[in-house]
């Protein structure tokens, strides 16, 4: 018997150790088991990000069921939870999985690797849920690149691997039918987690919603992606990321129907964000430690500042600045941000409040449907400006200037942070600056309605500048 282990690869279609265990169990005539693993160590039921994987998990499971792929779901501590599956089938010869390179899952696989050594199981790991993964791309040395345009530029010279297509006749044929008898444990658990699931992510979920957003992307918004990216009140991103981070999208099959569209600058633009999220992976593998360390070693030991009450009012949207608190409830809401409103919401928590990343990472981490460690880190570390290729520390967004130039008719803003709503267009970005004449003219009490300022941000700009000078030259 072979087994495939789901995990963060959500869907039948082109998940590589699903087609490549089919292949062995149709050579060698043998049954096929699907399973899944829920990790005690993995269970953090009060955040959305969890809740939406088990959101993915649960139709993921249903849609199984739909077409007769019954899934087997262990749990437990990993050697249990492995000692009761081989219990449960004991002809069990060989395990297939998509590899994870970084973090936790690195560290269970390998864990796994080892209880398997003395029982003779085959366990396969596969490459899939990167165009390149981690240990492709290297400098001339085998070094890990440390800026992103050369890694760029031999990533774009590699050949892509199409995506596989998967005989779903055979599969059905293959996989075992009948796990009625067996433990229930996971099962239990499982319904359970079910029932906790609380938001509503129907249009967020399944392969033939993540589908159906590629084509619309690639046939309408792609060729203009270039222009559109930046502005938050524009649906001009692909919003790919949380079918990608749990695996309910191929980014082979993303990456074939993007190339398979006309040339343009849009499309251009975009494959160079397909390989950021590469490069960050890379990144993340080479450095493990990551989560906790600055890449870059100066800045390690860099002092930060701790403030319950600023970090409290920058997760609840209420700064004083419009821009940043229409992201941060945009988040709350929706458990995404846009990509520009993340840049300026992780600038304003490290540059203006002083604030640790790791502290605004680990709050991204709860609160994202798309939460992907590798990028979620390296997005924190660049606008900190102490990860690899990151922002310079001297460039420090204006989150004033970035609402002007990227939301200027404050459309986002009043979205999101509707007791500006009625605050006209020359006020929208800074109210505080116009507080008198909106109280004059178009009366309009703010103090009543809107937070304001928690910094000067001219102020906190410089001592920010003053505390990375210091680290910059301190050998
Ligand atoms: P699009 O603009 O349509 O891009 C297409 C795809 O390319 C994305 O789905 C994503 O897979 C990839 N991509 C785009 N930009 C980046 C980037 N800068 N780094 C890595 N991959 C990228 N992305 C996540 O997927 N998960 C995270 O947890 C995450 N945390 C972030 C935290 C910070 C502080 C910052 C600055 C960025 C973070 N990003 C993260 C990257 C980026 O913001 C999101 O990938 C993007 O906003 C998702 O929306 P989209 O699918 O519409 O993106």
């Amino acid at each position: 018997m072979q087994a495939v282990w789901i995990r963060n690869d959500l869907r039948l279609t082109d998940n590589t150790a699903l087609i490549h265990a089919l292949k062995i169990a149709e050579r060698e005539h043998e049954p096929l088991l699907l399973f899944f693993y829920l990790d005690p160590l993995q269970l953090a039921p009060e955040t959305r990000s969890h809740d939406y994987f088990f959101a993915a998990l649960a139709d993921f499971y249903a849609s199984c069921q739909a077409k007769n792929l019954p899934l087997y779901l262990i749990t437990g501590p990993l050697d249990q939870a492995f000692a009761t599956l081989f219990d449960q089938f004991p002809t069990l010869k060989g395990i297939h999985y998509n590899v994870s390179h970084r973090g936790y899952g690195l560290k269970r696989d390998r864990k796994v690797a080892d209880m398997l050594l003395d029982k003779g199981t085959i366990f396969k790991g596969y490459s899939d849920h990167h165009l390149h993964a981690a240990h492709e791309i290297l400098t001339k040395d085998d070094t890990p690149y440390k800026v992103y345009t050369p890694y760029y530029n031999q990533w774009k010279l590699r050949t892509k691997r199409q995506p596989l297509s998967l005989d779903l006749a055979a599969l059905q044929r293959h996989v075992i039918q009948d796990i009625s008898g067996k433990t229930r444990d996971g099962e239990i658990l499982f319904q359970t987690l079910c029932r906790q699931i609380q938001g509503d992510y129907a249009d967020w979920l399944g392969e033939e919603n993540a589908q159906a957003r590629l084509r619309l992307f690639c046939v309408e918004k792609m060729h203009r992606y270039h222009l559109d990216k930046d502005f938050p009140s524009i649906d001009g991103t692909s919003r790919l990321s949380s079918y990608l981070s749990t695996g309910q999208l191929s980014i082979r099959d993303v990456f074939l129907q993007v190339s398979q569209a006309p040339d343009s600058q849009g499309k251009e633009n975009f494959i160079k964000e397909l390989a950021w999220r590469d490069f960050y992976q890379m990144v993340y593998a080479f450095h493990p430690q990551q989560k906790e360390l600055e890449v870059m070693e100066k800045y390690q030991g860099i002092p930060w500042q701790s403030n319950d009450e600023w970090f409290a009012k920058w997760q609840a949207g209420q700064t004083g600045f419009p821009i940043v608190d229409a992201a941060m409830r945009q988040l709350q809401t929706e458990g995404w941000m846009h990509n520009r409103l993340r840049m300026i919401a992780a600038s304003f928590l490290t540059k203006d409040l002083n604030i640790d990343w790791r502290l605004g990472e680990a709050y991204f981490a709860q609160q994202l449907i798309d939460y992907d460690s590798a990028s979620n880190i390296g997005g924190w570390q660049w606008s900190a400006s102490v990860g690899t290729d990151a922002v310079p520390y001297f460039r420090i967004f204006n989150p004033t200037l970035q609402s002007q130039k990227f939301d200027p008719s404050g459309a986002f803003i009043r979205q999101y942070v509707p007791e500006l709503r009625d605050v006209p267009d020359y006020a929208i970005h800074e109210p505080y600056h116009f507080e008198q004449k909106l109280l004059e003219k178009e009366g309009i009490e703010l103090k009543r309605l809107y937070p304001p300022q928690i910094v000067d941000h001219k102020h906190q700009r410089l001592q920010s500048i003053e505390k990375y000078k210091y680290y910059e030259k301190t050998p």
